[in-house]
């Protein structure tokens, strides 16, 4: 791999840590997402090297994509997290931001209602840590409106069965939907594996980017 002198790099000590932003890097180019500066993938990093294994409730962040400054930031539920104040005090701050947050230490990517918070504050992109990755959804080329035409659910439920299609051509019965309840323990690399095909019939189907960085 080549060296570029403005790649961006893990903190010092983090073994192998310039190769997992490269191809944290890499992956992210592939999916057309917006490149954002050194320091706001760095603060990215920090926060899903701190809160990938947190089981016991949902944590936020609001990062500046230049600054990398965390300009906003909450403890919540087990499953959610209360935004109230962001959208009455930090909507301007939010338009092109980051969020990221965990989802307790289960690999199941974004939410319906992740995504919309994405698309009413006019995110940049809306990150979601679990123990193995970061998932990271951007609006395309038609914004976040793709988010607004029809109830989420209805493309979460065909991209499901897309993703299902795809994972039994490959595995056959060895995969079962049981295996993505996430709820139940480590996740089976089969389950791991439907939830990146259905994200990626999700993004598309709604205009949206998505790609997903590993975990150091
Ligand atoms: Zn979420």
């Amino acid at each position: 791999m080549t060296y570029d002198p403005d790649q961006p790099r893990a903190p010092k000590g983090v073994p192998e840590g310039g190769q997992w932003v490269e191809a944290g890097k890499a992956a992210r180019a592939a999916a057309g997402l917006p490149a954002v500066s050194e320091k706001a993938e760095q603060a990215c990093s920090e926060f899903a090297a701190k809160y990938r294994n947190l089981a016991a409730y949902e944590r936020c962040e609001f990062i500046d994509p230049d600054t990398g400054e965390v300009f906003f930031d909450k403890s919540g539920l087990e499953t959610s997290i209360d935004l109230t104040e962001v959208f009455w005090l930090y909507r301007d701050r939010c338009k092109g931001a980051i969020l990221t947050h965990n989802h307790c230490a289960m690999e199941a990517a974004h939410s319906t209602s992740d995504i919309l918070t994405a698309g009413k504050l006019q995110l940049g992109q809306i990150r979601v840590v679990t123990p193995l990755y970061q998932h990271i959804l951007a609006p395309g080329e038609r914004g976040w409106d793709g988010v607004f035409d029809m109830p989420l659910n209805k493309s979460f439920e065909m991209a499901k069965t897309l993703a299902t299609g795809v994972i039994r051509n490959k595995y056959g019965n060895a995969f079962s939907m049981a295996m993505t309840d996430f709820s139940k323990g480590p996740p089976a690399p089969m389950a791991v594996e439907w939830v990146y095909e259905m994200m990626s019939q999700f993004a598309s189907s709604r205009g949206l980017r998505y790609c997903r960085i590993p975990n150091k």
